[in-house]
């Protein structure tokens, strides 16, 4: 259908996009919505028009959706960070649930996938055990810290993230006064001036006693000035366990640099999930979510299948997490990732949980794979892989179909490249026997 800037429609949002606005569709046109929520019926005026879709404004709800909520958090609507605060919980769940399906009947060429209800959070706020705060300057000159408000890099002052933990805005406090104090800089992304240029903050388990907490300042500079006067007073938040500074001088979005220099503890802080301790350094990967990580881990452990004496590979393993998991169970795991520190991370959780049937590689899965097959012939009985969103490599998939594992289990965070590899190996030599989503990311459409 033939749509015009200032032409004016009614109609139904169905959907809603990696941004969160609403989607509706008018004969297989598509238009993005801002301000709407799937349910919702809306007048709209098309303020751009592409070929195959535009963006409208909403003019007038005409009637909003049922699942309609107030969000809790009153940066919401500017920040990109949730897209879903608006809709209530549990239809963001039935969203998430047709997001996975459409993706592997789409991209998978599944007919009727079994796609299982998502797991939830019983709270869905407050689950964040890491943030990273971009400090600026604000317009009235004060330094702020906050969150990029959607597509752009302007920053939104919001020191207290409802998805994130509470002490979150005492550390940054503590680290605004200590810039004030020293007339330290904020990052100026424009000029790539200034000296500090992100905070980040994780934290441990929420035990009151025994909760660890970790702060690392991203800097635009060799070292950090006035950093006795930092730990000091960073050292004053109870359960404080790690401070660091990591370098940064590059004119990029990536947050971290290569370099982590420690002022203060061991480097890194200390969890557990399942029953497991878990070290975790500034740059691994450590999944966000502890209270439903339990549950994906459990779930990825069900599905491996295990009695006690499978050979199993966990690829893009991290810190090894599920890798434990596994070995507990299973006769011995390998695992594969790319950050060297990641594994170290690794090789120290094993020791510390007194796991002796899990070794680590360090390189890329869609190398060290390969490699391992074609000079051992060595075949697996179990393939677990958990990639980054862009998903597993072309040479890893065709590895995993010459071994002929008795199982694989994928656990991706990216349903369309889930979706793409599940093809691949169904095509040839497996079958699909079910999903099972697992909600990390409550409020956001991640
Ligand atoms: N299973 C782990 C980590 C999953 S995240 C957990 O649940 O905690 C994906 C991991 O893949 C990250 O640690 C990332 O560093 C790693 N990675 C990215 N590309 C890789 C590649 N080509 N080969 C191996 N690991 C890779």
């Amino acid at each position: 259908m033939e749509m015009k800037k200032n032409d004016i429609f009614e109609m139904d949002i169905v959907d809603m996009s990696e941004e969160g606005e609403g989607i509706g569709k008018i004969e297989g046109y598509t238009l993005f919505v801002k301000d709407t929520v799937i349910g919702d019926r809306a007048r709209v005026k098309v303020i751009k028009a592409k070929k195959n879709y535009g963006y409208g404004k909403l003019m007038e709800l005409l009637s909003p959706s049922k699942d309609r909520v107030a969000p809790l958090c009153p940066a919401a609507a500017p920040c990109g960070g949730c897209q879903l605060q608006a809709l209530s919980y549990p239809a963001q769940l039935a969203f998430k649930e047709q997001k996975v399906r459409n993706q592997l009947k789409r991209l998978g060429g599944f007919a009727a996938p079994m796609v299982l209800p998502v797991i939830g959070m019983g709270t869905p706020y407050g689950y964040r055990n890491k943030a990273q705060f971009p400090i600026r300057r604000g317009k009235d000159g004060r330094i702020i810290a906050g969150f990029y408000a959607g597509r752009t890099h302007s920053v939104i002052e919001t020191p207290r993230c409802y998805l994130g933990d509470p002490v979150n805005e005492k550390v940054l406090k503590i680290v605004i006064s200590w810039m004030e104090k020293w007339g330290l800089a904020p990052y100026d992304e424009v000029n790539h001036s200034g000296l500090v240029r992100h905070v980040l903050i994780r934290t441990g388990e929420r035990m009151e006693e025994d909760r660890q907490l970790m702060v690392c300042l991203v800097i635009n500079a060799a070292k950090l000035p006035r950093a006795q006067e930092l730990t000091e007073a960073l050292l004053a938040v109870p359960g404080m366990t790690s401070i660091s500074y990591n370098i940064n001088r590059e004119k990029t979005n990536v947050i971290l640099g290569k370099e982590v220099r420690h002022l203060y503890g061991e480097g890194y802080i200390t969890d557990t999930i399942g029953g497991l301790r878990y070290r975790i350094s500034p740059q691994s990967f450590f999944q966000v979510n502890r209270e439903q990580t339990e549950k994906l881990y459990a779930t990825a452990l069900d599905y491996a299948g295990l009695t006690g004496r499978e050979k199993v590979w966990d690829l893009y393993c991290g810190t090894g997490t599920i890798t434990l998991f596994l070995a507990r169970q299973a006769g011995r795991v390998r695992g594969v990732e790319i950050i060297p520190a990641a594994i170290e991370d690794a090789r120290a959780n094993a020791k510390a949980n007194g796991i002796e049937n899990a070794v680590f590689y360090v390189g890329k899965a869609e190398e060290v794979l390969p490699r391992h097959y074609q000079e051992t012939g060595e075949n697996a009985d179990v393939i677990v892989v958990d990639p980054p969103r862009k998903g597993c490599g072309r040479e890893l998939l065709d590895t995993i179909l010459a071994m002929e594992p008795e199982r694989v289990v994928y656990v991706s965070c990216e349903p369309s490249t889930l979706a793409r590899d599940l093809k691949i190996l169904c095509e040839e030599k497996y079958e699909l026997v079910k999903a099972q989503p697992v909600d990390m990311f409550p409020q956001t459409v991640v």
